[in-house]
């Protein structure tokens, strides 16, 4: 996880040769950066504005919801005809663009990463980290699911029920196969030896 030695920028001392350049941050970290920065901006103008320290889950979830407006992805509303289907519209219709649930979560993670990177001795909480911010980001997940067709918490619930009638059926077979097994059937199943 620490391996970033040698990318470490250290040529603050002296203006890099032109020669030697370092090597350019990942696409993650710039990204990262600029995320930060576009974050740490918009607490700067914020009414009133909010210091870091201030900061807190709503004030995350108020950002991303302030990013909407910027947003490319068609949500359509319960009450648009194109609701729950995943192809987009020939006539437009006049549902919102919003930011993609995907988009927000990757975004979330980096600025909580950026966050802890700067943060001193965990005297701060990381707002990102904030469970409101989590139970929003689901939310948006779910609201844009049933927008678009993608049933993302069905598929959830199917895995779970499976994995748990498997277990019952497991269990259902071991009542079945030994007579006198009380409590631990698989432990005495094992030690018992040739039952007649
Ligand atoms: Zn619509």
């Amino acid at each position: 996880m620490d391996a970033t030695g040698p990318s470490e920028p250290t040529g603050r001392a002296g203006p890099p040769a032109a020669t030697f350049a370092p090597p350019p941050p990942s696409r993650y970290e710039s990204q990262k950066r600029r995320d930060w920065n576009t974050f740490l901006q918009y607490l700067r103008t914020h009414q009133p504005p909010v210091s870091l320290p201030q900061c807190g889950g709503a004030h995350v979830i108020e950002f991303l919801r302030y990013l909407d407006r910027f947003g490319k992805t068609k949500v359509h509303e319960p009450g648009c005809a194109h609701f729950g289907r995943p192809e987009s519209p020939d006539p437009p219709c006049p549902c919102p663009l919003n930011q993609a649930w995907g988009s927000l979560d990757a975004l979330v993670g980096r600025l909580r990463a950026a966050h802890d990177e700067r943060r001193t001795s965990g005297e701060v909480e990381n707002p990102f980290a904030d469970r409101a911010v989590g139970v929003y980001l689901r939310e948006v997940k779910e609201r844009q699911g049933k927008a678009r067709g993608v049933a993302y918490r069905k598929r959830w619930k199917r895995k779970r029920v499976a994995s748990t009638a498997a277990g019952s059926s497991a269990g259902a077979d071991k009542r079945g196969g030994s007579s006198s097994s009380s409590t631990a059937a698989g432990d005495s199943r094992s030690s018992s030896p040739a039952a007649s």
